[in-house]
């Protein structure tokens, strides 16, 4: 679980920083909306933490531009978003929610609550909490980036874990080649459908038939259900 946390305040930001840290997740700190747009077009996260008030705009402003998809590395447009705040009246939380985002803490918080709301937002949308991932028996755990089948470790590289870890997160949903290759495979532009292939096919040969499926013309999708019940 990647977080790109957008906050100005150094105390706080680095007091989140560690408890998320500590949580195994991987935290990436920002300071201002440029360097977070930055951040997003070239690296990419699974969740945002957003504070409002920042030195160059409103923290409103990136999430409308993140809800629009005029943010590369969001293709999706669904980012998860949790607002930090000061700004506590019912008409601050209101500008937030209709705003696209998921959540809102109002500040000062508890570390608990925060670290609470962000496994609970992780959990609603990629039916993952941050740490391991079990489909079927092909297990990914995210802390220590081990993946297993049936309890045999699978070793893979990091291009193939990127795709996995995608695809596992975001079970049920067909994820285009698209944004396989701009999320997975950063740097390679030329040739990247092959390269994508590639990695896919090395990918099934090491994991086993049966939990990749292809979506002719469009992408791959990891099915929680087996089609047909079988294994
Ligand atoms: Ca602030």
């Amino acid at each position: 679980m990647k977080i790109l946390l957008i906050e100005d305040d150094l105390d706080l930001g680095n007091g989140v920083r560690i408890a998320l840290t500590e949580q195994g997740m991987e935290v990436v700190w920002v300071r201002t909306l440029d360097d977070a747009r930055r951040s997003l077009e070239r690296d990419g996260c699974d969740l945002v933490l957003l504070d409002l008030g920042l030195p160059d705009g409103d923290g409103l402003t990136l999430l409308g531009q993140l809800r629009r998809n005029k943010v590369q590395g969001d293709s999706s447009g669904s980012l998860p978003v949790l607002i930090l705040s000061a700004r506590d009246t019912l008409d601050d939380r209101l500008a937030g929610l209709d705003g696209g985002a998921d959540d809102y803490l109002v500040k000062p918080f508890v570390l608990a609550e925060l670290l609470s709301r962000v496994r609970a937002l992780a959990r609603r949308s990629y039916g993952y909490d941050g740490e391991t991932i079990d489909v079927r028996g092909l297990v990914l755990h995210a802390p220590t980036r081990r993946v297993s089948v049936a309890g045999r470790t699978v070793e893979l590289t990091a291009s193939e874990y990127s795709l996995l870890k995608m695809l596992m997160m975001r079970t049920d949903r067909v994820l285009t080649r698209r944004v396989l290759e701009e999320q997975t495979l950063p740097g390679s532009q030329t040739n990247a459908s092959n390269t994508l292939d590639v990695h896919m096919a090395n990918l099934r040969r090491k994991i086993g038939e049966g939990y990749i499926r292809t979506v002719r013309g469009i992408g791959y999708v990891i099915d929680q259900q087996a089609p047909g019940g079988a294994a």
